[in-house]
């Protein structure tokens, strides 16, 4: 399995516009240091299954390759924005998988176009994708939302945007399930002490010190973290590094 990080921000992005902070300065000269709304790309067997849609430039990346289906975490626009333009293609019904939202977002449900959103997902109930099996997993988010958990039979990563915390249940399914990997929200640094949405950077180490992972990798990063750890290297445990846009993972 192949995980490419295709998106590592939050939904202001890095650089954010009008933010002359030294993060987004260095977003605006280095396109290395960017980040795209928070998404990813897993390759099973050559066939590509997309975690969230909300890069606007979607339509043109998927003309590369098809995905053949999408997991969506939630309806926020930072995760759904690329399937507004993404739906008026041609050609095959996309599947789309994703939490019961009856509102979802702007007019998706309503025009759906090529996108076969499919009915919503019931947590703890794994969905076959040929070998890749995901298991949805409630978070806790303004919205209803859902992480996975991502197995092709040799791997595990637990996907876990957008969140604050873990719900008991979650957070109990996967001590037992015991990710060999884990990509999980850290938005705010800790400047950021009471956090509603997002994790900050303490809240998302511990989760990962009590699940325990072999490796961990901080996403949906904002430019307060990213000029954080420009002005002292933020103190990480072994095996956890902040992902970057383009970052790309065998397993
Ligand atoms: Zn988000
Ligand atoms: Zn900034
Ligand atoms: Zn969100």
């Amino acid at each position: 399995m192949r995980l490419r990080f295709a998106g590592t921000g939050d939904s202001a992005q890095v650089p954010c516009f009008g933010c002359d902070c030294p993060a987004c300065q260095r977003g605006r000269l280095l396109r290395s240091h960017r980040r795209e709304p928070c998404c990813g790309e897993l390759v099973v067997d050559d066939c590509l299954v997309l975690i969230d849609a909300g890069r606007t430039d979607l339509a043109e990346r998927c003309e590369r390759q098809r995905p053949a289906a999408i997991l969506l975490t939630h309806y926020h626009a930072d995760h759904v924005q690329g399937l507004l333009h993404l739906r008026w293609g041609c050609g095959e019904p996309i599947p789309v998988y994703g939490p019961k939202d009856p509102q979802g977002c702007a007019d998706l449900h309503k025009n759906p176009g090529i996108l076969d959103f499919q009915p919503g997902l019931k947590p703890f109930r794994p969905l076959a994708l040929g070998r890749l099996t995901a298991t949805p997993l409630p978070l806790n988010h303004s919205k209803p939302t859902l992480g996975y958990a991502l197995s092709d039979g040799a791997s595990r990563i637990a996907w876990l945007t957008d969140t604050v915390g873990l719900p008991g249940a979650t957070e109990r399914f996967l001590c037992e399930w015991r990710p060999d990997a884990l990509v999980i929200d850290a938005t705010h640094p800790d400047s950021h002490r009471i956090p509603r949405n997002h994790n900050n950077l303490s809240m998302a180490l511990e989760i990962i010190e009590r699940l325990s992972p072999s490796r961990a990798w901080l996403t949906h990063i904002s430019h307060e973290l990213d000029a954080e750890a420009m002005r002292a290297p933020l103190a990480l445990p072994e095996g956890v590094e902040l992902a970057a846009d383009g970052l790309e993972i065998l397993f």
